[in-house]
């Protein structure tokens, strides 16, 4: 089956018959398209019986896509009227479907899934955010999930996979960046959507690398926040609020002339490392 199988009722009717009218305060902003859908269940490569943690499926377009893939999907929705149209699909496809009602902000993703899996998500700006820094935050490397592929607004995918030196470097790139690779996937374009956002869309996609030894992220944390929360200033200033600092700018080869958006993350992870 592909996510435009006959067995399935068209989306559209799908709404329709559940009343799922787009709500503005849940983000909501549906995608129909079933070849759009089965390329964005593609990205993160051969699902066939792979776990996939799906958060904020609506009413089910991307996970038609994911089932479709062979994927065995848990979803975490927190809208209740979604819930029968996703159990119509839960029925369709027998034992692969599992559907978890609450906010996916609230819910412990590691304890829900008992072994690797691939999260894909379309999700609402604030909250897609959110996750994504838990999700590539922490102590804990390798994470428990083996790839991230998550819609954001173009403008904020373009943060995440920024160069240093370029205007949309900064905490997330290095957050990204640091011990995972992020790459753009796909543009997605605004008119996709029902109802359709402001402004254009764009999928990254994060896979796990090796952690470089010796650095807390917390501390790699604190500094990028230092660094890039007063970007136009020097780092001798900007980082003065962190103890040492400062001191290990220049036995790390680090001018403290310099600014935050000129360090590669190489450099940042040195500057952790020598504080960690
Ligand atoms: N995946 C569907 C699609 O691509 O057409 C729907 C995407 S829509 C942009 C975002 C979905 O996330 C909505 O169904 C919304 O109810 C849900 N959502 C918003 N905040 C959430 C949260 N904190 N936890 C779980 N789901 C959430």
């Amino acid at each position: 089956m592909n996510s435009a199988s006959p067995d399935l009722p068209p989306l559209r009717e799908v709404i329709a018959k559940h009343g799922l009218s787009p709500s503005k305060a849940l983000g909501q902003n549906f995608l129909f398209d079933a070849q759009l859908l089965d390329r964005i269940a593609a990205i993160p490569g051969d699902l066939q019986g792979r776990a996939v943690l799906e958060i904020g499926p609506g009413p089910g377009g991307l996970t038609r896509a994911l089932l479709a893939a062979g994927a065995r999907v848990t979803a975490i929705e927190m809208d209740r009227r979604c819930l029968p149209a996703l159990a119509e699909l839960g029925e369709a496809c027998p034992g692969r479907l599992r559907v978890v009602e609450g906010d996916a902000l609230a819910i412990d993703h590691a304890e829900l899934m008992d072994e690797p899996f691939a999260v894909v998500a379309n999700l609402p700006y604030n909250v897609g955010t959110a996750l994504f820094v838990r999700w590539l935050g922490g102590e804990q490397w390798p994470p428990a999930w083996t790839s991230l592929t998550l819609m954001f607004q173009q403008e904020v995918a373009q943060r995440i996979v920024a160069p240093p030196g370029t205007g949309a470097y900064g905490r997330l790139a290095v957050l990204a960046q640091w011990r995972s690779a992020a790459r753009l996937a796909m543009k997605v374009h605004r008119s996709a959507f029902t109802p359709p956002p402001k402004v254009m869309s764009a999928i990254v996609h994060v896979t796990p690398a090796d952690a470089p030894g010796g650095v807390s992220a917390r501390m790699l944390e604190r500094l990028t926040e230092a660094a890039f929360g007063q970007r136009r200033k020097m780092l001798r200033q900007s980082l003065k609020g962190v103890p040492g600092a400062v001191e290990a700018l220049e036995p790390c080869g680090i001018d403290p002339q310099r600014r935050a958006e000129t360090l590669s993350v190489a450099e940042f992870i040195a500057l952790a490392r020598a504080l960690s």
